[in-house]
């Protein structure tokens, strides 16, 4: 990403190359809707760009659910140079590598090394609890923001700016960015009509086992010590598991096709159907299946990309899930959040005037949004290869995964 070039393209003078806690000149105040991931990075981002922000969250209390999340290279690298380094290094667990099984024996077919990520990418792979790393950016945020709880925004006025809460209370500011999540709100204002997000034909059960309780077994000992990733690829199916908090926790995550579950976060699925689900998979998964008690059951969805993110007054602009959902199938969709914020607070870090601030929200929308279209259109493609089912396809797939393996492990 080179905001620089995007920057001087908008006409705004470059003095760095990097962001180095550049001060913009001529100072905002942004109204941020919504404390996921995303609102959070950019609160963060804005305010250390000079920036006033004031995030509005609907619930009354901040934190995520129970479940595990893959942080990968181009966010650590952010959270690094942001200064979260050794907290992402206390919570997080450095997966060694990626092996992928097949579903019904639990032969390896795939094996990719991730122990070289720094020298490849320039940061560690972790994988993490989702409500150790929303607090962790809620730290780098909460020095650059007020945050208004139990605020949610009903309506958002883009000529003012301004938002309206549902208290009738309504707050004025210079630009709204909508972090508003799957279901936006401030979507449907930057388009001027309703896009829902659509079904992917997918749901996932989310599952936390305490490790102990599977190191007892030689046989889950082997799959579960060594902080692999492991996955089972089945037809119209496949599970990812990984240890998290210490390698304390072991995260179980399944893809399945969606059978009426509903789009939320919270919402419980029946441990017996999952096993049920998953009765013709790997006997040693099955196994750790038997130790889940509950389990969180989400439905999937994604859109096309959109046309833009930006409302026609250049007053409200779109960032996260409110603009690009997509499948969980390659981890990007909080990485891309968090990648936006950093490219936004980047350009607006550079605002001298407010003549300027079209021209660097139209650089914002250049940069990012090819490259969330290309996330969301790969990560559609994983549940493709991922989902074969038995047959020529399959067996070429596994094939090749094997030969890459192997070269791997030589
Ligand atoms: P959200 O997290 O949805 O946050 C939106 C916030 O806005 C919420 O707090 C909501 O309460 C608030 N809100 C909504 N409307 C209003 C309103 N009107 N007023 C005020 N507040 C409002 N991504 C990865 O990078 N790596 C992974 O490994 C990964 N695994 C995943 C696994 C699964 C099963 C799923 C479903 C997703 C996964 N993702 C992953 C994707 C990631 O979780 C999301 O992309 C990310 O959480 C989106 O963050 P966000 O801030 O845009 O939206």
């Amino acid at each position: 990403v080179a905001p620089d070039a995007a920057a001087t393209a908008a006409g705004v003078s470059v003095h760095t190359t990097l962001y180095n806690g550049r001060k913009a000149s001529h100072q905002l105040h942004v109204l941020v809707v919504g404390c996921g991931m995303g609102g959070l990075a950019a609160a963060h981002c804005l305010g250390k760009a000079g920036h006033k922000v004031t995030l509005f969250e609907a619930a009354s209390a901040i934190g995520e659910v129970g479940a595990g999340i893959q942080v990968t290279p181009n966010v650590s690298r952010l959270l690094r140079r942001w200064g979260a380094g050794p907290a992402l290094e206390a919570v997080g667990v450095r997966p060694e590598a990626i092996v992928l099984r097949r579903y019904a024996t639990g032969e390896r077919v795939g094996y990719t090394r991730w122990t070289d990520m720094e020298e490849r990418y320039g940061a560690p792979y972790y994988h993490i609890h989702r409500a150790d790393l929303h607090r962790l950016l809620f730290d780098l945020a909460e020095p650059h923001m007020e945050l208004r709880l139990n605020a949610t925004v009903v309506s958002v006025d883009p000529d003012a700016p301004s938002v309206t809460l549902k208290s009738g209370e309504v707050v004025k500011g210079d630009v709204v960015v909508g972090a508003d999540g799957v279901k936006s709100l401030v979507q449907r204002v930057v388009l001027g009509h309703t896009n829902p997000a659509e079904p992917t034909g997918d749901a996932v059960y989310r599952a936390i086992v305490p490790a102990e309780l599977l190191l007892e077994d030689p046989e889950l000992r082997e799959l579960v010590e060594v902080p692999d990733m492991t996955g089972w690829m089945g037809p119209s199916r496949h599970v990812m598991a990984y240890n998290i908090r210490g390698k304390k926790e072991y995260n179980v995550v399944l893809a399945h096709p969606d059978d009426g579950s509903v789009e939320s976060w919270t919402a419980e699925g029946s441990a017996d159907k999952m096993r049920a689900d998953f009765a013709d998979f790997d006997p040693r998964l099955r196994k750790i299946l038997g130790f889940v008690q509950s389990t969180l059951k989400w439905r999937l969805m994604d859109r096309k990309p959109l046309k833009t993110w930006i409302h026609p007054s250049f007053r409200v602009i779109l960032l996260g899930d409110a603009c690009h959902p997509m499948l969980p199938y390659r981890a990007q969709g909080a990485a891309m959040a968090i990648e936006d914020a950093a490219v936004l607070g980047n350009l607006l870090s550079r605002l001298a005037h407010p003549s300027q601030l079209p021209a660097l929200l139209q650089a914002y929308e250049d940069l990012r949004l090819p490259r969330t279209a290309e996330t969301q259109t790969q990560s559609r493609l994983n549940q493709t290869i991922f989902h074969l089912h038995d047959g020529p396809e399959q067996e070429k797939r596994d094939a090749d995964m094997r030969r890459a393996a192997e070269v791997e492990l030589a």
